[in-house]
């Protein structure tokens, strides 16, 4: 971390997400560092580690997943000294609603020293501790101070332009909730899945062939698509493979020996002999 960004008081998240991620985190830190950067304060830090494959559980299935570690450097805007701590959209106390939060920062949460806040957050009336004034506010946001997290602030959205002198407090604070719903996002294997997507769109291929290498050891060999008279065969293996992808239930289980076969495999596809050799490359030695 650079000591801007130290000054800043940003803080070292350590995630792990699937690989196909990574490139739309990648796409949101950038637009939330340069959000960041215009609020001025100093922009963010991202960093991918190595891929690898892991067992991965969504939907209720267990996958075999490329994951890739990330290192982000971030943090929530400060504000004159205060540091946002959670956004609070208060519910119908007499309804018997309780409140939503949103944002909250669980390292903040925890400096305070306050073991019930979480809790307190989900139930606090909506009070303003600015002006002191008791009225029905559909919204307040929690501050703590810089220098001491136990001293916090609950302050109704009007009064927190009054209270912080930062010309644009919205915005900070719009800055400051998509960046503890990034960190939400990151921590949760299912987002970006979107409701209609299925766990098999996400497969590596290195498990597509291991599958086929189950399938094939369960029916003691490859059954062509065809027969000799050109008919479709029963049980053709990649008609079994194509079924066990789209099917809910996984019904075949990856021995080991399959996934050693798969390897090979993919070892052979993948081996320098079959390069393409790029079309713009005169290969005639003349
Ligand atoms: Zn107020």
């Amino acid at each position: 971390m650079n000591e801007k960004q130290k000054a800043a008081g940003y803080s070292v998240f350590q995630k792990t997400i699937p690989a196909f991620r990574a490139h739309e985190v990648t796409a949101q830190v950038k637009a939330l560092s340069q959000k960041a950067i215009e609020l001025g304060q100093p922009g963010f830090s991202l960093k991918y580690g190595e891929t690898s494959v892991c067992r991965v559980n969504v939907n209720g299935e267990t996958l075999n997943m490329e994951m890739v570690p990330v290192t982000l450097i971030g943090g929530t805007p400060k504000i004159n000294g205060w540091q946002f701590v959670a956004k609070v959209d208060h519910g119908d106390a007499q309804a018997g609603e309780g409140n939503l939060v949103f944002g909250y920062n669980p390292t903040l949460i925890e400096k305070s020293g306050r073991k019930d806040l979480v809790n307190w957050l989900s139930e606090c009336p909506p009070n303003c501790e600015h002006c002191d004034v008791k009225r029905n506010r559909s919204t307040t946001f929690l501050f703590s101070d810089e220098t001491d997290p136990t001293k916090l602030i609950q302050l109704g959205s009007s009064c927190v332009k009054d209270f912080t002198g930062h010309p644009n407090p919205a915005a900070l604070l719009h800055a400051a909730t998509l960046f503890k719903e990034l960190i939400v996002e990151l921590d949760d294997p299912e987002w970006g899945m979107g409701s209609g997507a299925r766990a098999h769109a996400m497969l590596t291929f290195p498990y597509v062939v291991s599958l086929a290498a189950a399938i094939v050891r369960k029916d003691g060999g490859w059954i062509p698509k065809n027969d000799r008279m050109g008919y479709p065969n029963h049980g053709a293996t990649v008609v079994s493979v194509y079924n066990e992808l789209t099917s809910k239930k996984p019904t075949i289980s990856i021995a080991p020996g399959d996934e050693e076969y798969a390897k090979q495999v993919v070892a052979w596809l993948t081996d320098d002999r079959f390069l393409r050799i790029p079309a713009n490359v005169n290969t005639h030695s003349g």
